[in-house]
């Protein structure tokens, strides 16, 4: 496998920086500034140098994964974990725009993401590389479903023991896509932000890696790649509208700090972005907010079949909120039933079957289009972030069922027929 061409000689990571007063930390297991604010903490970089020793060509001779933008990703050695995660398409979607009334849109589809066939697959490499350069043998999370499939697989590849905690009414398809990784598996009774909860006191108490709790600041620059990969699909240029899933908000936020970087750095030209957040209307604290001009986000009990991006509580809520605000986009939410018609939608129009999380960003695609919000001439990416066939419950009953047939010719134009009357 090519390596990235970055020296290992230097990495570009200067420490850990408290996002709210600015109080830096060195490069530990740590989230929360514990020192002065309790804010969360974000991994900083030297940009300066990650601008001398990278180019377009430097990352487009590393490898077909994340891993071609190594620089910006907060790894230290040459030794991290590449299971192919990320290069996902990025699909010009004529069809739908087409339908949908807009001349531009793409589709970036991480239903189809390595290993586990959604976007948790970026982030959990990232806070697996960096948990193995850390030293804990026991990497484990708190999922809403995606993300214990991804970390109990990567954790299988890389040997690193794993204990995940998932809530108990998880979809079937999310909890065999994870116990069949021979984790130890811990099926809570409770929401996620019970589950959430509890495990800040396991982290606490037992020394291992949470990667979305305390290795979170490396966790959720995974995310960033989605960015990247954007740009570099586009040939090296910003969109000028994304349409992303909130749950805690960290993706939505990262791919803003993805293409910042790449601004930054001089690798694409600067423009404005609009960036507009999708969430299911049983769990929508965020839209809510943004709905009523507040800028705290009130906390919910989720109620929704979108379960992967159903969190009560989002950690970086004010954060998403405050970017869709400042960069002119907006948040908009969707009833279930827009969820599987919006799942329908993508995969009659361009051949992509999304899970829940993916139903919800095209149902609210749908409705800022029509009611004006997003312009028919804005090239826009719309992020489809997990795969259909690990919800298959919540498509009961909205689709056809197929045509049984006789192994007969005469039965098959007769069901034919009757198929055309329809
Ligand atoms: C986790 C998840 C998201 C969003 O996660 P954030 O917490 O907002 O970063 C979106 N879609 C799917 C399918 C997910 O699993
Ligand atoms: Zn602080």
């Amino acid at each position: 496998m090519v390596q990235a061409t970055l020296s290992t000689a230097r990495s570009a990571l200067k420490g850990l920086r408290c996002r709210e007063c600015g109080e830096t930390y060195d490069l530990a297991a740590k989230h929360v500034c514990e020192d002065v604010c309790f804010g969360p903490l974000e991994v900083d970089y030297d940009y300066d140098y990650i601008k001398q020793v990278v180019s377009r060509e430097t990352i487009e001779a590393g490898p077909n994964s994340i891993w071609r933008y190594r620089a910006f990703l907060p790894v230290e050695t040459d030794n991290v974990i590449d299971v192919g995660t990320g290069m996902t398409p990025l699909l010009q979607a004529n069809r739908l725009a087409k339908r949908l009334g807009l001349k531009k849109l793409y589709i970036k589809n991480d239903a189809v993401n390595m290993p586990t066939l959604s976007f948790k697959d970026r982030v959990v490499s990232v806070a697996l590389s960096r948990a193995r350069e850390l030293g804990f043998s026991t990497v484990s999370c708190a999922s809403t479903g995606n993300l214990a499939n991804s970390t109990a697989a990567i954790a299988a590849h890389a040997g690193l023991d794993c204990c995940v905690f998932i809530p108990s009414d998880l979809e079937a398809g999310k909890v065999l896509g994870t116990v069949v990784y021979n984790p130890t598996v811990m099926a809570v009774k409770g929401n996620y932000d019970q589950v959430n909860r509890l495990c800040s006191e396991v982290a606490n108490s037992h020394g291992w890696g949470f990667v979305n709790i305390n290795l979170r600041p490396y966790y959720s620059e995974g995310s960033k790649t989605l960015g990247y990969e954007v740009i570099e699909q586009l040939g090296w240029e910003l969109p000028d509208h994304v349409v992303a899933p909130l749950a805690s908000g960290s993706l939505f936020t990262k791919i803003h700090k993805g293409f910042n970087e790449f601004v930054k750095t001089g690798l694409v030209e600067e423009k404005p972005v609009r960036f507009s957040g999708a969430q299911a209307e049983g769990c929508s604290p965020i839209s809510q907010a943004f709905k009523e001009g507040r800028d705290f986000i009130t906390p919910v009990k989720p109620n929704t079949i979108a379960k992967s991006i159903a969190i009560g509580n989002p950690a970086d809520g004010i954060y998403a909120l405050e970017q869709a605000r400042k960069t002119n986009g907006n948040i908009e939410d969707v009833t279930d039933a827009e969820i599987i018609e919006g799942i329908k939608l993508l995969a009659e129009t361009e051949g992509i079957f999304t899970e829940t999380a993916g139903g919800t960003t095209i149902a609210v695609l749908k409705k800022l289009v029509e009611a004006g919000k997003i312009g028919r001439d804005e090239t826009t990416v719309a992020f489809i972030t997990g795969n259909g066939l690990k919800t298959q419950e919540s498509m009961a009953g909205a689709t056809s069922a197929p045509l049984l047939i006789e192994p007969k010719l005469a039965s098959f134009e007769q069901a034919l027929e009757q198929s055309h009357s329809l």
